[in-house]
């Protein structure tokens, strides 16, 4: 049970509640958090999660929403967001950079290429927060969030801590810090040109736009790309591009992105998802494993959508034969 009287006798920030997530989301699906919280700072943020944790109140922390399913029931407990809070840049006369957590990636990459700081040009066009691209350790062709990472500042437990990059456990598209919510994070960058990163983050904007469904709804690569393959040819290689369940569908540009074509649920993207898996699986034997985070599911959804999916396919067959 969430009391709002002790939340609101500290909290500084905005409180909603039964908040719509579908709007804070890149994919335009999500049902409401039970509570929706942007703390306005460290103090605000650090003694809100001592109360969740003190209460055994669920928390999520949200970014920019461009890498979650958030299932059409929505998320019980509370969802944190630092977008409001976390919105800052500061670069010292040593060149260390500092961007919080809610700083939004394009932002941040304007930031550092404006300074001549170069190593993040490569993320221009992810559409995620700063606090996002390092629990996922995001990263675009051949670079990462965390190449030049010097420090992340997060709240672990009800603790605050700074740990430094060696300790973040940085690996492809995940770190050690799941669990963390992350406040800030501080890199140094060797100095590059500012005019050639412009140009080349016009060009991987140019290529992005080109090769991705970026027009419609989507939460990125569904899929992390198996060693030594790419999982939009698997899926391609299965003739699933186009193919729908509802309103999503695997996009006829890009296989591993599901595009939302306006009112898709939750439940259409989980399945379409598990028939690109299986059916890769079946062909080459590979196993596909989920880059988008499931948010507000029960455990056991991804095994009793695969038995659904199967359940579906024999049916077919029975039919056939
Ligand atoms: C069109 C498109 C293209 C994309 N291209 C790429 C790409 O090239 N490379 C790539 O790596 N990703 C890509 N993505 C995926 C996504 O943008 C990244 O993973 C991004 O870093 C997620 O950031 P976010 O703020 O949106 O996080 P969210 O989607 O809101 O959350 C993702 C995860 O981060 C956690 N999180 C968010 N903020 C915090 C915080 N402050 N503290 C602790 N945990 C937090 C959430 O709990 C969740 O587990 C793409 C997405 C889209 C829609």
């Amino acid at each position: 049970m969430i009391a709002l009287d002790d939340i609101r006798r500290s909290f500084k920030g905005r409180i909603a509640l039964a908040e719509p997530l579908a709007r804070y989301t890149t994919f335009r699906i999500g049902g409401p958090a039970d509570i929706y919280l942007e703390p306005l700072d460290r103090d605000d943020a650090l003694s809100l999660i001592r109360y969740l944790r003190r209460e055994s109140i669920p928390f999520f922390p949200m970014g920019n929403g461009s890498n979650l399913l958030i299932s059409d029931e929505g998320v019980r407990g509370a969802v944190v967001n630092l977008e409001v809070g976390f919105n800052y840049l500061d670069m010292t006369t040593e060149g260390v950079i500092t961007a919080g957590a809610g700083v939004k990636l394009a932002k941040f990459v304007d930031f550092c290429i404006t300074r001549g700081r170069q190593g993040v040009e490569m993320l221009a066009g992810i559409p995620g927060t700063l606090g996002g691209a390092v629990i996922m350790n995001a990263g675009a062709y051949g670079g990462e969030i965390s190449d030049y990472m010097l420090s992340v500042e997060l709240i672990r437990g009800d603790r605050l801590l700074r740990i430094s990059r060696d300790q973040g456990g940085f690996a492809y598209r995940t770190s050690g810090l799941q669990g963390d919510l992350i406040l800030e994070a501080s890199f140094v960058f060797p100095e590059g040109r500012t005019d050639s990163m412009k140009t080349f983050r016009r060009e991987t904007m140019l290529k992005r736009n080109s090769s991705q469904p970026v027009q419609w709804p989507n939460a990125g690569s569904i899929f992390k790309n198996p060693p030594g393959h790419y999982a939009a040819k698997l899926i391609q290689e299965c003739g699933l591009k186009g193919r729908r369940i509802g309103n999503a569908e695997i996009s006829e540009l890009h296989a591993n992105f599901i595009i939302n074509r306006g009112g898709a649920s939750a439940n259409d993207v989980l399945m379409l998802a598990e028939i690109a898996r299986g059916t890769v699986k079946k062909k080459f034997g590979i196993d596909l494993e989920l880059e988008i985070k499931l948010v507000g599911f029960e455990e056991d959804v991804a095994s009793r959508l695969r038995d659904e999916v199967e359940g579906r396919k024999s049916t077919v067959s029975d039919r056939d034969d």
